[in-house]
Formats: structure tokens, sequence, C-alpha cells
């Protein structure tokens, strides 16, 4: 099998068909031996009927993964990769914002890259999500150190190395195109320009994204519990001296009665706390480390061994 495409399918009834039918016409300009996963997330429309009909067609290898509730995009398409059996694997939306013809211009780089990375030219999204989308980026840096690079979805081809890798990596709730990111491999950026949607609207509402910014910074890094615990060491440090200023004062004689004790008694207490917290969080940062590798261990054996 020379490539397999992987499309996840949210409530898409009406852009299924039309999707296929591009498809096709590549494929036979083409000429390879390709099948089509696609991978529906959830949907509550007529979306499965739909691919039940195209399946009946029978021009190409049609597989459905059917996810019983709607997981989201990138834990889709993480579906479809695992039954992947092609050489090498387009992700691609259904919507048709995405042509399935940038294969005849890309195909060609198989061989030399590991990955293609389609990077969308001009978003067509109005401005509110793009400065969002901008704040996003920045704020991904800040808390992760790590640049990602903007513009970029799940728009690409990987070979079956990237595709292995992925499947070792990713975690229930990890964003894909940064876990693609930030593994590493060699890869060709191609711009396209996102069509208009066709049909339908898109999936992700601004609570959507904003839910998904916090998953992808959580499930991506312990970095923002570090951040708080230097914080705390910080601040415990700083009680802990004025605690030793209040002293001075009291033994000098220079403050009101009470002052001293008050500020020693409430001082010991934030300072117990914040170690005390400072020690949870070390013991739950290792714990999450612990956590991912066994998931991962699990997952490893699951499918590939
Ligand atoms: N999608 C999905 N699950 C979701 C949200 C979206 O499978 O929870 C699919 C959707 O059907 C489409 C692709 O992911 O094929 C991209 O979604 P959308 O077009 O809504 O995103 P946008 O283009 O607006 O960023
Ligand atoms: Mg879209």
């Amino acid at each position: 099998m020379d490539l397999s495409i992987v499309t996840p399918c949210y409530n898409e009834e009406e852009s299924v068909e039309t999707f296929y039918c591009e498809v096709w016409r590549v494929i036979k300009l083409l000429k390879i031996n390709c099948e089509v996963v696609f991978v529906n997330d959830g949907s509550t429309d007529n979306t499965l009927y739909s691919l039940r009909k195209i399946k009946k067609l029978g021009n190409v290898i049609i597989k459905i993964v059917n996810v019983e509730h709607n997981e989201g995009q990138s834990a889709a398409l993480i579906r479809g990769l695992r039954v992947a059996k092609g050489g090498h694997i387009l992700t691609i939306d259904v919507d048709l914002q995405q042509e399935p013809m940038i294969l005849l211009d890309i195909w060609k780089y198989r061989n030399q890259f590991d990955i293609v990375q389609m990077i969308q030219e001009k978003r067509s999204d109005n401005w509110i999500k793009n400065i969002l989308s901008n704040l996003f980026y920045r704020l991904i840096k800040v808390v992760t150190g790590f640049e990602f690079i903007a513009n970029v979805g799940e728009f690409r081809m990987i070979n079956r190395r990237v595709r292995d890798k992925i499947l070792n990596e990713a975690l229930p709730g990890d964003i894909l195109r940064f876990i693609v990111q930030s593994l590493n491999f060699k890869t060709r950026f191609v711009q396209y320009s996102a069509r208009k949607r066709t049909f339908g609207s898109s999936k992700y509402s601004f609570a959507r994204m904003f839910n998904l910014a916090i998953k992808s910074i959580i499930s991506s890094t312990n970095r923002p519990l570090y951040q708080v615990l230097s914080l705390g060491i910080f601040f415990t440090f700083s009680f802990f001296l004025y605690c030793l200023y209040a002293v001075i004062v009291g033994m000098q004689g220079a403050a009101v009665i009470g002052w001293t004790s008050t500020i020693l008694l409430l001082g010991t207490g934030v300072i117990v706390i914040m170690i005390g917290l400072i020690v949870i969080g070390i013991y739950l940062a290792q714990q999450i480390n612990y956590s991912r590798e066994i998931l991962k261990y699990i997952q490893r054996k699951k499918h590939f061994e």
C-alpha cells in the first residue's frame, strides 16, 4: 500500500461525498495504491451513513473507524494512524478547505523528506481568531520554552517511521501538531491557501479553542508546575526575611506590642503551607512523568509487540 489518506469527520455529512470524489480523482492521476481511512469522531448527524454509502462504491479501499463519542481532531487522527497501512500517510480535513490535489505537488518529496508539512498561507478565519491564535503561540512559547510554528495544522504527509514515532509518543489529550513539531524529523514545508468551507461550519468555537489551548499546554509540559514552584520558593524566602525583620524590630522595642508575634505566627503559617505545597508539587511533577512513561510503555506493548 503506497498511501493512506486519514481524514477526521465530525458532523460532516455534506462534505464526505465531494471530498471522496476529489480524492478519487487524485488517486487516479497519481496511479498509486491507496486507502482512505475515515474516522467518524462521534458525529451526531448522518456522517456515518454518508461514509457507509461511499464505502459501497468500492473504487478504493475505504476504512471507517467509528468513535462513539466526540474526542477531538487529534485523537481522531491518532486513531486513524493506528489502522493506516500505507507507506506514506496524508492527514487532511474532510471539509475541502484543504485540497487533496496538493498530493500531485508533494508526492515527489516522499523519499527525500520524512514529513511534508503544509503551512496555511493566509488564514481565512476572522481577525479575532487570528489575534487569539497569535496570543496562544506566544503563551505556548513562554510556558513550554518551545517555539511552535504558527499556521501549521494537521495537514501533512508523513512516512511510516514518523507514524510509528507518533504512535509511540502520543498520549490521550495530546495535540498532534505539537508532537510532530517536537520530533525533529526531516521536514519540507509547503504553503497552501485554505479554501472557504463549502459545507457546514467550523467545529472550533472560541470556548472549544480555549479548552484546546489549556489542554495542549497541560498535556505537553510540566513546566507551569515548576514555574509556580519557583514562585512558591521565592515567596517562602521573602516571608522568612520579613519574619526576621519583625524579630529584629521587636527586639529593638520599636514595634507596637503584639505586632512581632502576629507577624511571626502568620509568617510561620504561610511558610509551612508553602513548603507543604512545594513538596507536593515536586512529588506530583515526578508522578506525572512516571505515569506518562508507563502509559507510553503500555501503548507500545499494545500496538507494536
Ligand atoms: N474534527 C473532528 N473532531 C472534532 C473537530 C473537528 O474530527 O472534534 C474534524 C472536522 O470534521 C474536519 C477537521 O477536523 O475534518 C477540521 O475541523 P474544522 O474544519 O472544524 O476546523 P477549522 O478548519 O475551522 O480549523
Ligand atoms: Mg476546516
